[in-house]
């Protein structure tokens, strides 16, 4: 197979910039908060596009990573880059540290940072609408991929060939989702399972009482009716 030295290939200035909006959306400055002015020359350059500043008000030396999951990286932005849109694209852990030559059990360590962070910020506020959506998506955790035995083969389409329910168990947990007609805002929680058990507290927390909440035939969804919401399948 051909193997492509992507990471080489993207601009590392342009990844750089893409890195700083993402992790400074209003600009670079200290720790303590003071903003880097602009043209004000690095402390000391770390590397080709990374570089240290010293705050002129309180002294602090900082670069973009400080603060964030990358402090102390040595990864360069374009590996960064690449990272993100495989974590975000939902690649298996395996597949991203072979096709960018990092250590596995660093990037999975970036994984569930960045997991922990996603999830302490997101809104968990029932949502606003009077007619809701509820469903589940399967997702490959991408934590116990197969070793590439058959590179015709990907681990994201083994996974989903497999049989069965997803579950945590076998690392296709379920995605159970809420979504406002409204609104358009969504509501999702990665479950164990989809027994009514663990759905029903779902549809509680993520609805208010009297709404409706349209699904689909799963018998997940039996008690919501009895829970003071409209339910109807789509
Ligand atoms: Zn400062």
């Amino acid at each position: 197979m051909m193997r492509f030295p992507i990471t080489d290939l993207l601009n590392e200035q342009n990844c750089h910039d893409f890195v700083l909006g993402l992790l400074h959306p209003d600009g670079l400055g200290c720790p303590s908060g003071h903003p880097l002015p602009d043209g004000q020359c690095p402390h000391r350059p770390v590397r080709a596009s990374v570089a240290d500043y010293r705050c002129r008000t309180c002294g602090k030396v900082f670069n973009l990573f400080t603060g964030t999951v990358w402090a102390g990286t040595h990864y360069s932005c374009a590996k960064i880059v690449l990272i993100l849109r495989g974590f975000a694209q939902g690649v298996p852990t395996l597949q991203l540290a072979d096709e960018l030559e990092c250590d596995y059990g660093t990037l999975l360590g970036y994984r569930h940072e960045m997991q922990a962070a996603a999830l302490q910020l997101r809104d968990t506020s029932p949502l606003p609408d009077a007619v809701t959506e509820a469903d589940e998506a399967f997702q490959n955790a991408g934590e116990k991929g197969d070793r590439h035995s058959d590179p015709e083969d990907p681990p994201r389409r083994r996974a989903n060939k497999r049989k069965g329910k997803g579950t945590m168990a076998n690392d296709r947990p379920p995605i159970q989702g809420i979504v406002g007609r409204d609104s358009g805002e969504i509501r999702l929680t990665v479950c164990g399972d989809t027994r009514i058990d663990t759905v029903q507290p779902e549809v509680e927390a993520k609805t208010g009482t009297g709404i409706t909440l349209y699904t689909d035939e799963s018998s997940a969804y039996n008690r919501v009716a009895a829970s003071g919401r409209g339910c109807a399948t789509s």
